[in-house]
C-alpha cells in the first residue's frame, strides 16, 4: 500500500485519489483477494483468449467494479489505466524485491501481468459498453449525492459547539466553524465561513498570539494528537486546547486541526472542588486530611535535609464549659477567632489546620527546639489575651494548653504516627500541670 501511494504521490494521482488510508487499503486488499481468487479457480495460468468470458473472470470482476466506482467520481478511463499501472508497478516490485530464484521470478512477474491485463480488459469492455448519457447520468445522480454527503458534514461542522480551527502548512486559518467565528468575534451567520465571497484566511498565531508556544511545541512533536491546558490572565479564562495532525496520507489536506475549549467553569468548579475536600467548613482552616498530605512531605524532605522541625497540638482548655454556658454558638465563634488570631502569630511556611473538635495541628518546618517554644509560647499568650463578646455583650476569654514535639536534625529514627502521639502526650502532661501551657517531650 505505502508503494502504491509513493508511485501515487510521485507521479500526481494522489489529487484524485482518497486521503485517508483505509481505503488505500481496501483496494489493494480487494485486488489482492481477486489475484487469489483467480489463482484458485484458474490456476496458475492466467493466459487470455479471444473466446474468454471476461464478465465471469475474478480477476476482471474487480476491473468491472472499479471501473464503476471510478466512473462515477468522475475519474476518466486514462486516469484510472494510469493509476492502475502504478498498482501493477507495485506488485511487480514486490516480485522483484523477494528472494524467489530468477525463473520463478519471471514466472511470478508474467503471472502478475496477465492478471492485471485481465483486469484492465474487464474495466475497459465495461466501460466501452456505456453511452455519453448514462454516464451523465450517472455522475450526476453520483453529484447529487455527494452535495449531500458535503452538505451533511458542512452543517456538522457549523453545528458543533466548539470552536474547530483548520490551519494550513503556512499557518493560516483555511477554515473554521460558526463557533470559532464566533469565538474570534467574525461572523454571525452558520456557513457564511464556507459560502461567503470573500473567505479570509486569517494567520493563525495572529489572531491567538497566547497559544504561540503550544502551537510550536505542537509542530516539533511526533504525535499526531496532544492536549493542552492554557489560562490567560485577567479575566482569568481556561482553555482546553486538542491539537491533531490531518490524517490526510495523499498531502492534498495538511496541516492541524485546533479545537479550543473555554474550561473555565469546570476548572473554578475544580478549585472550588479542591478547596472544599482540604477545608474545615466551620473555620476555614485546613482539614485533617490536607493537614497530613503535608506532613507527610515534611517528613520526606527531612530525610532529605535533615532540617529540624516541630508538631504543636493546641487544645483549648474547658471549652465545654464555654458551650455550656455560652451555647453552641459563642463555642463555633471561639473556634472561628482562634484560627484567626493563631495565623497573625504563625509565619507563612507554617501549617495550621483544625484536628478535630477543638484541637488544632501546627507544623513548623525549619525550627529549632527554642524557635518553636518562642512560638508556642507567643500563641499561648496570644491567645489568652482575646476576648470574645457573647451575644449579651459579655467578654468571654479562653486559654489553650499545647503538646510539642521537636524533631532535631540529628534524628533518624521518625515517623509521622509517633511523632503525633508523642506531641499529644505532651498536650496530656500540660492539661496534668492544669493547663494554659506549652509542654514539650
Ligand atoms: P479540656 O481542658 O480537658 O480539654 O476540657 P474540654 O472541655 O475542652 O474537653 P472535652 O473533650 O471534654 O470537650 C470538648 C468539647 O468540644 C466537647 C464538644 O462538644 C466541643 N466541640 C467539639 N467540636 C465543636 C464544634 O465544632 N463547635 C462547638 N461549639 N463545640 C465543639
Ligand atoms: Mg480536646
Ligand atoms: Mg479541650
Amino acid at each position: 500500500m505505502e508503494r502504491v501511494l509513493h508511485y501515487a504521490i510521485k507521479r500526481d494521482y494522489a489529487q484524485y485519489t482518497s486521503t485517508l488510508k483505509e481505503p488505500w487499503r481496501l483496494s489493494i486488499s480487494g485486488l489482492s483477494s481477486s489475484l487469489v481468487e483467480a489463482i484458485n479457480t484458474k490456476g496458475e495460468d492466467l493466459e487470455l483468449n479471444p473466446d474468454e468470458d471476461y464478465a465471469s473472470d475474478p480477476a476482471a470482476q474487480f476491473g468491472i467494479a472499479e471501473a464503476k466506482l471510478h466512473r462515477e467520481r468522475g475519474i476518466n478511463m486514462p486516469m484510472f489505466l494510469g493509476l492502475m499501472k502504478y498498482y501493477h508497478q507495485a506488485y511487480i516490485d514486490l516480485i522483484r524485491d523477494s528472494s524467489f530464484n530468477e525463473s520463478d521470478k519471471l514466472k511470478y512477474e508474467n503471472l502478475l501481468n496477465r492478471f492485471f491485463n485481465r483486469v484492465e480488459i474487464g474495466f475497459c469492455s465495461t466501460w466501452s459498453t456505456y453511452t455519453e448519457n448514462q454516464i451523465i447520468d450517472e455522475l450526476q445522480d453520483r453529484s447529487r449525492q455527494m452535495t449531500n454527503e458535503k452538505n451533511k458534514y458542512l452543517t456538522i461542522f457549523e453545528s458543533l459547539s466548539m470552536p474547530v480551527f483548520i490551519v494550513n502548512p503556512f499557518g493560516k486559518i483555511e477554515s473554521m466553524n460558526h463557533a470559532a467565528s464566533r469565538f474570534l468575534n467574525l461572523l454571525a451567520t452558520p456557513g457564511e465561513n464556507y459560502y461567503g465571497n470573500d473567505r479570509i484566511e486569517p494567520d493563525f498565531i495572529a489572531e491567538f498570539p497566547w497559544l504561540e508556544d503550544i502551537y510550536e511545541d505542537f509542530l516539533q512533536r511526533p504525535e499526531t494528537k496532544v492536549f493542552y491546558e492554557k489560562s490567560i490572565n485577567d479575566p482569568t479564562q481556561y482553555y482546553y486546547i486538542s491539537c491533531s495532525r490531518s490524517l490526510d496520507i495523499s498531502n492534498k489536506f495538511q496541516g492541524s486541526i485546533f479545537v479550543i475549549e473555554d474550561i473555565t467553569n469546570r476548572k473554578e468548579m475544580e478549585k472550588e472542588l479542591e478547596r472544599l475536600a482540604t477545608t474545615d467548613p466551620l473555620t476555614g482552616a485546613r482539614n485533617r486530611r490536607s493537614f497530613m498530605q503535608i506532613f507527610e512531605q515534611e517528613i520526606i524532605r527531612f530525610h532529605r535535609y535533615h532540617t529540624s522541625f516541630a508538631l504543636l497540638i493546641l487544645d483549648i482548655d474547658h471549652f465545654k464549659n464555654i458551650n455550656d454556658v455560652f451555647g453552641h454558638d459563642v463555642g463555633d465563634k471561639v473556634l472561628k477567632n482562634l484560627v484567626v488570631e493563631s495565623q497573625s502569630v504563625l509565619r507563612e511556611s507554617d501549617i495550621f489546620a483544625r484536628w478535630g473538635g477543638e484541637e488544632f495541628i501546627i507544623l513548623l518546618p525549619e525550627s529549632s527546639a527554642h524557635e518553636a517554644s518562642t512560638v508556642a509560647e507567643r500563641l499561648r499568650s496570644k491567645l489568652s489575651k482575646v476576648e470574645i463578646s457573647n451575644k449579651k455583650g459579655a467578654l468571654i476569654t479562653y486559654t489553650v494548653s499545647i503538646g510539642m514535639r521537636v524533631v532535631g536534625q540529628s534524628e533518624t529514627d521518625i515517623n509521622i504516627t509517633s511523632i503525633i502521639k508523642e506531641a499529644d502526650e505532651s498536650l496530656y502532661m500540660a492539661k496534668q500541670k492544669g493547663r494554659n501551657r506549652v509542654v514539650m517531650c
